[in-house]
C-alpha cells in the first residue's frame, strides 16, 4: 500500500530517484521507480516521482525514452537513442551532424520544432548474438 503523501523533501527524493535509475540497467517507468522506492524511508507516490523526474529532466540528469514510456539517466549526449526491443538496453549513439541536418530541414519546413526525439528500435549486439544481458 502506498503512502498517502510524500514526506520526502524534493532534493532527497531526487537523489533517491537517481539512485534507483543508477541501479537499473534498463529505463524505468515512474510506476516502477515508485515501486522500487517502496519500503524506503519517505517513499513517494507516483505523482511525486513524476515531479522529481520533471526536476531531474530540467536539470539534464534524466531523460525520457519515448518508445518505452520510461526514464533513464541522461548520457548528456545528443544523437540517436538505440533501444533494444529484446532486453531493453538503451544507449545514445552520438550523431551531431545528422541531428543538425534533421533540425535544419524541420525548421526550413516552417514547423515549430519543440523537441527532437530520434529513437532507433532493434536488437543490441548481445541480443543479436543470442546472449541477452541479464
Ligand atoms: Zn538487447
Amino acid at each position: 500500500m502506498r503512502r498517502r503523501a510524500s514526506i520526502c523533501p524534493a532534493p532527497v527524493l531526487d537523489a533517491m530517484v537517481v539512485q534507483v535509475l543508477e541501479g537499473s540497467p534498463r529505463p524505468l517507468s515512474a510506476y516502477h521507480i515508485a515501486d522500487r522506492l517502496e519500503g524506503r524511508r519517505g517513499a513517494a507516490q507516483v505523482a511525486s516521482v513524476y515531479r522529481s523526474i520533471a526536476r531531474l529532466t530540467e536539470a539534464g540528469r534524466v531523460e525520457r525514452v519515448e518508445t518505452l514510456s520510461a526514464y533513464r539517466l541522461s548520457e548528456r549526449r545528443t544523437g540517436v537513442l538505440l533501444v533494444c526491443e529484446q532486453c531493453g538496453m538503451t544507449r545514445t549513439l552520438a550523431m551531431p551532424a545528422m541531428r543538425m541536418v534533421v533540425t535544419a530541414e524541420i525548421l526550413a519546413s516552417g514547423f515549430g520544432l519543440g523537441r527532437l526525439v530520434i529513437e532507433a528500435l532493434g536488437r543490441c549486439a548481445q541480443c543479436a548474438d543470442g546472449t541477452p544481458l541479464p
